[in-house]
């Protein structure tokens, strides 16, 4: 606390970063609204299972018209994953940030073919701290959490589960292997979000993927209703 000068300079920094994501967050939601696009943004660890759950979903969603915009530091080995599948799909690298902000959605949304889009996943670099930070425009966040990870993770990142409208726990064929509590990360996360529901899946073997295209299914027919 020593240090007033830098601490007085950093703040307005930070707040001025904020608003002009907050501005183009803002943009990027009435262009999904005007074409009638629900926006899932989806937060996790590296290795949480993000690509692997969203290959099962557009899968198991095959009648709907889904579209992916991937988010990676380098690379693009999930968006080639999900081309495979013929969903339209666009990467962007953010070239060492941490996080996907909303100018980066509205550059990659370019590459998109709108019109013929009901639902777009945004797949968010794997970080469990600032994706949280930055709008990007969404209507949906949802966590996913695997099980290898540990229940206690509610405790070390509470914004996350603080944030989100569904949590999912991944990779729940490894249930029996692992110490991964159910009970007590529900409890966890219900302590931080009491109306966030926990879905507890596996991409690999199909258990409970069922309760989360049905909760996909329930957000789209909102839309469709409004
Ligand atoms: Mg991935
Ligand atoms: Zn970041």
């Amino acid at each position: 606390m020593s240090q007033d000068r830098s601490s007085s300079s950093k703040v307005p920094i930070v707040q001025t970063l904020l608003t002009a994501n907050e501005e183009v967050a803002a943009d990027n939601r009435l262009v999904f609204q005007g074409h009638g696009i629900k926006v899932v943004n989806i937060m996790a660890s590296p290795g949480a299972g993000k690509t692997t759950l969203l290959l099962a979903t557009i899968q198991a969603l095959a009648d709907r018209k889904i579209g992916v915009i991937e988010g990676d530091v380098a690379s693009q080995v999930d968006a080639d994953l999900i081309a495979a599948t013929g969903a339209p799909v666009v990467q962007i690298n953010t070239g060492g940030a941490c996080h996907l902000d909303a100018p980066m959605i509205r550059h990659g949304l370019k590459a998109l073919p709108l019109d013929g889009l009901e639902m777009i996943f945004v797949e968010n670099v794997g970080n469990l701290i600032c994706p949280v930070s930055f709008d990007l425009g969404q209507d949906l966040n949802v966590g996913l959490i695997s099980v290898p990870e540990g229940h206690d993770k509610p405790y070390k990142y509470p914004g996350i589960f603080e944030a989100v409208d569904l949590v999912v726990v991944t990779k729940s064929d490894l249930l029996p292997y692992l110490d991964f509590e159910v009970d007590t990360f529900r409890e966890l996360v219900h302590g931080l979000n009491p109306d966030a529901p926990v879905i507890v899946l596996s991409a690999k073997t199909g258990e409970g993927l069922t309760d989360w295209t049905t909760w996909l299914a329930a957000q789209l027919g909102t839309s469709a209703q409004a």
